[in-house]
């Protein structure tokens, strides 16, 4: 049952959508056909969406261990998670059932919804989204238990990360604005129906899924500089199988780096802009059943 839901954006203050949709509800309320349910409504970092960046110190969504939380770091982020903890959680005792954090991606990855966990609920809410908007991605983050991530939406009971693309960081699209605002929607929809209890396992159908593998980086020289660049046929290609010998990389010199792996691999947050600083070229991703 639900009883309390937060619907944050913000949480990377470039990432218009999740800000839009929440200036919009707080203007204009809260579609009626969600009246039943307690929904907060809030934007995570202020300074941050001041300043269009993503963060102001740190990244504000990877400040949510609980060894975070208790650590004495003084960054703008690590303090500001402090007060959010308290406000949405405390974490791992939270007062917030639900937890709904909405992001942007420069990347070409559509309405994708981020779960945590594959057990039974996320699986019904996988199933449920997909079934109401067949054009979304599910991606599962379940390599480490919930309460291990470091994200915001950790700070519930429940947590799930909506993320859109692809937008250039501190532009508003209206494309992507609406691919949010309908998933934000059919999300609230399905917690109405858990609520009702008008869901039934069994009568939604299995649905795809892609489970996270893992970070693949730019190639570097010994100075630490990229030597290739997206090849145009992975690049806007997330979620489309990369298979063994299919060009990844295009070398400055000119040459095709091709996917090694054992397997085809679904490659997302290609040439996402705000792992820049880490040199991450795209994660991998496995294609599963929910
Ligand atoms: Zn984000």
């Amino acid at each position: 049952m639900f009883n309390s839901i937060a619907l944050v954006g913000g949480t990377h203050g470039n990432e218009t959508s999740g800000i839009q949709l929440i200036k919009n509800w707080q203007k204009h309320g809260i579609p009626e056909q969600f009246q039943a349910l307690n929904i907060s409504l809030h934007i995570a970092n202020h300074a941050a969406l001041n300043a269009n960046v993503r963060f102001v110190e740190e990244d504000l969504n990877r400040q949510f261990t609980l060894n975070g939380l208790a650590s004495s770091n003084s960054s703008k982020e690590a303090l500001l998670a402090r007060t959010i903890n308290a406000q949405l959680g405390p974490k791992g005792a939270s007062n917030t059932d639900f937890v709904i954090d909405i992001h942007n991606t420069t990347s070409e990855m559509g309405a994708t919804l981020i779960i945590l966990e594959a057990d039974e609920f996320h699986v019904q809410l996988a199933r449920y989204v997909k079934k109401h908007m067949p054009e979304a991605n599910i991606l599962v983050e379940d390599e480490k238990p919930f309460l291990e991530h470091g994200y915001l939406c950790t700070t519930g009971k429940r947590g799930v990360m909506i993320e859109v693309g692809g937008q250039p960081q501190g532009v508003l699209r209206e494309d992507v604005y609406l691919l949010t605002q309908t998933m934000a929607e059919v999300i609230l929809a399905f917690c109405l129906a858990y609520n009702q209890n008008t869901i039934e396992a069994d009568s939604l159908p299995p649905c795809e899924a892609f489970r996270l593998g893992e970070n693949i980086s730019f190639p570097l020289d010994e100075n630490g500089q990229r030597t290739a660049m997206i090849h145009h046929a992975l690049q806007d290609a997330d979620f489309e199988p990369l298979v063994p010998g299919m060009p990844m990389f295009r070398t400055f010199d000119g040459r095709d780096i091709t996917w090694q792996g054992e397997h085809e691999t679904y490659p997302h947050f290609i040439n996402e802009a705000a792992y820049f600083k880490l040199d991450v070229a795209f994660a991998t991703a496995e294609k599963i059943t929910l």
